[in-house]
């Protein structure tokens, strides 16, 4: 794949640094191609672009809403007919499995459809005020926040783009783009998308290269209104410091360390498949990972058992031929998630299963590492704490639910939660208890278009998807009209001497 360098006020343009950056296929560590490596000025022009288009232009801005609405599902059957190609591109830059990736494209087909319809639908409300200063209709309107600039992680580069694009472009916004540098291939893809279907000039602008550079040149700069961020809680930190120049709006999506709590009452078969799919789908790079399972301690070794055969079970290999579990994104990657196994085990965990870089055939040539799980894990544990983003799961006991719950909310983190068990009450009354934005009873991790995704405490700011995530990208502007038009009769007309 040659990519043809950013995207910015509608052309194709390579960085002014004449500097690459290598994309590498992580089930084998070839490089799959090379991408530009912007530099500060290469983002300073995208910037301007989107700036001239919100400020200048305003096509985009101004556009009839059912018209920006038909763009929207254009930009969605475009992505649906390219479905195959963009899953594949995924699969090969990030390494998850084909079928995930698949399930991320349809996923992004209907965010761009949701947020098409959503522009056209009533918003902002009319308010009953006093009448302090006579009678007065009040009324709100939402207006687009004006130059956005979104960074994503590596972890669903299609669909985190999908997050981020579909409700900026349905709001009005012009935008600037950067994705991770470790997966930026089917983001191309998407502005290749723009591209042909003509969207106004600097509506969307791409810019490829490293967040310490491109990113942080979004984040500070006085001409961007809004920053949305999703990775990790310490750059989001960077970012929440970068954007304080102009008090810009800051949207955060960071890590988590989600907590997965199982009575002995639940279904042992039911809770263990959703466990797995809480920390070994897309290998554990998940935000939302239900990486410490907290379980009753009569159920805890029935229940560790038949997690560790199934985890044994799983299929790992070339993610293109469909197993369980791909490599993990980066040689990089690998080894901070094998120094954690490491970790946990000096630590006194018990590993029951994997704990190791997996290694059969051609896989020897790319970054797997097993499912792992450790059991007889204890709160203060680095593994227990902090987040590791791969196929590896802590499991902690308890005895009363109040100590579940104390388990579950120890934590710097607040983004998901879950809990297993078949009485209805207790299930309502833990989930209130878990102290996180997004939060499971009986399942783990399925996620929805139409309902709003973000974290409590060090997990994030704001909230993405859903109409909460299409107001992100807004202003709420009141407006005030005199019913009675003419004088007022507050200050006083008689003269001073
Ligand atoms: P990361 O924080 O290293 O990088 C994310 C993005 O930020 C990349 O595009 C990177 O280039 C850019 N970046 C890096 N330094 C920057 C800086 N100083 N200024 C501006 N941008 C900068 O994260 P990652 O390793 O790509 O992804 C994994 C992390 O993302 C995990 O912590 C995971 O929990 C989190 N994540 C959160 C969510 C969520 O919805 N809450 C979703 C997916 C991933």
């Amino acid at each position: 794949m040659k990519v043809k360098g950013n995207y910015i006020n509608g052309e194709w343009i390579t960085a002014s640094s004449g500097r690459e950056r290598k994309v590498v296929n992580p089930s084998n560590g070839e490089v799959i191609t090379s991408i530009v490596d912007s530099t500060v000025e290469d983002t300073k022009a995208a910037i301007a672009a989107a700036k001239r288009s919100f400020y200048g232009t305003r096509e985009w801005r101004d556009m009839c809403p059912q018209e920006r609405a038909d763009t929207m599902l254009k930009i969605a059957d475009a992505i649906d007919a390219r479905k195959e190609e963009i899953a594949r591109l995924d699969s090969i830059n990030n390494g998850k499995p084909l079928r995930e990736a698949e399930c991320d494209i349809d996923d992004a087909v209907h965010c761009f459809r949701y947020y098409a319809g959503l522009i056209t639908k009533p918003a902002g409300g009319v308010y009953n005020v006093n009448k302090g200063f006579g009678e007065m209709h009040s009324y709100t309107i939402h207006e687009p926040i004006g130059v956005c600039a979104q960074i994503t992680p590596w972890n669903y580069p299609f669909l985190m783009a999908a997050w981020k694009l579909a409700p900026a472009l349905a709001a009005g916004n012009s935008i600037i783009f950067k994705p991770s540098s470790v997966t930026p291939l089917s983001s191309v893809l998407l502005f290749e998308i723009f591209d042909e279907l003509q969207l106004p000039k600097g509506a969307v602008n791409l810019v490829l290269g490293s967040g310490g550079v491109a990113g942080q040149e979004l984040a500070e700069s006085l001409d961007v209104d809004m920053v949305s961020f999703t990775g990790s809680t310490s750059v989001g930190q960077t970012i929440a410091q970068a954007a304080i120049g102009n008090l810009k709006r800051t949207g955060l999506e960071l890590g988590g360390k989600s907590p997965n709590v199982i009575f002995a009452d639940a279904d042992l078969e039911g809770a263990v498949e959703w466990a797995m799919i809480g920390i070994f789908f897309n290998q554990g790079e998940v935000c939302s990972a239900g990486s410490r399972i907290i379980i009753e301690k009569s159920m805890k070794d029935r229940f560790v058992k038949r997690l560790a055969e199934r985890a044994n079970a799983i299929t790992i290999g070339n993610p293109l031929e469909n197993p369980d579990m791909g490599p993990l994104v980066s040689e990089e990657h690998m080894n901070t998630v094998l120094d954690y196994i490491k970790i946990g085990k000096s630590e006194g965990a018990v590993c029951v299963c994997g704990g190791e870089r997996y290694t059969e055939g051609e896989c020897a040539k790319g970054y797997y590492v097993r499912p792992t799980i450790f059991d007889h894990c204890t709160p203060e544990m680095r593994i227990v704490k902090e987040e590791i983003f791969g196929p590896v799961v802590t499991i902690q006991t308890f005895e009363t639910e109040e100590e579940a719950v104390a388990f579950a909310n120890d934590t710097p983190y607040g983004l998901a939660g879950a809990v297993f068990t078949s009485d209805g009450a207790r299930a309502l009354r833990v989930i209130k208890e878990i102290r996180a934005g997004i939060t499971w009873i009986n399942c783990y991790n399925p996620t929805f278009n139409e309902a709003p995704w973000g974290g409590y405490k060090m997990s994030g700011i704001g909230r993405e998807l859903g109409v909460h995530g299409f107001e992100e990208y807004q202003e709420i502007k009141q407006i005030n009209i005199n019913l009675a038009p003419g004088k007022v009769g507050w200050y006083s007309e008689k003269e001073n001497n």
